[in-house]
């Protein structure tokens, strides 16, 4: 049940839960980027079994995460929607191998445009993508667009790379997990919506409801585990 809870990350999330994650991202290894720390079940890093690390949890802690590798719990999705997977946390991301963050755009990424989810990288690359006539960014450092002056005024000094390395980043995540890949590819379980429609009218009669075995999960990202 603790367990459960704390995998809830729905905006009604308990405070002990948001508290017990805190607890837990300071388990992290030493050399990760803090901001970028965001939970172990939803990026590539583990909570430690052993080692100095294990002393930040105390023992109910320890206890829900025997419980969570006991289960074996993890990102199990057969299917997320492409609303799930931009709101998968941006670093140290669950399609990744767990490496160091040294280069300027990603750590610029990170400390200075406050990027947290995939879609954060979306919109600080939207300026590059953008083919609109009205777009005014210009591909280098000193670019006076709307966007890139807010970055400037943030402390970044070259907007437009960083807007390039979020671009690639999201380009480079498979496509099981990526926002632009392929949206629910059909898998032949999903009831037609007339069937679904005539499982409304059943409920309400009390009649027989055709099971539903698509495996899509829900919108929320919790909504997979
Ligand atoms: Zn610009
Ligand atoms: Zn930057």
């Amino acid at each position: 049940m603790w367990l459960k809870t704390y995998l809830d990350f729905s905006p009604s999330r308990q405070p002990w839960a948001a508290i017990t994650n805190l607890i837990i991202e300071g388990s992290a290894q030493e050399n990760a980027i803090a901001q970028a720390i965001q939970n172990p079940f939803l990026q590539c890093w583990d909570i430690p079994s052993r080692g100095p690390r294990l002393t930040c949890l105390n023992d109910d802690i320890r206890r829900m995460i025997k419980v969570a590798k006991d289960y074996n719990t993890n990102l199990a999705a057969v299917k997320t929607s492409a609303r799930q997977r931009k709101q998968l946390p941006a670093w140290y991301h669950i399609d990744e191998r767990l490496s160091t963050i040294k280069s300027r755009p990603k750590k610029c990424l990170i400390g200075k445009h406050e990027t947290l989810i995939v879609m954060d990288l979306i919109n600080v690359s939207a300026r590059i993508r953008n083919q609109n006539r009205s777009n005014e960014h210009t591909p280098n450092p000193f670019c006076c667009c709307h966007n890139c002056l807010i970055d400037q005024e943030k402390g970044c000094y070259n907007p437009h790379e960083c807007a390039q390395k979020a671009l690639t980043k999201v380009q480079r995540i498979s496509p099981k997990w990526n926002p632009w890949g392929p949206e629910n590819p059909l898998d032949g379980l999903s009831l037609t919506p007339t069937c679904k429609t005539n499982n409304l009218q059943a409920k309400v009669n009390n009649d027989k409801i055709i099971f539903n075995p698509s495996l899509t999960c829900g919108d929320n990202v919790a909504d997979t585990f």
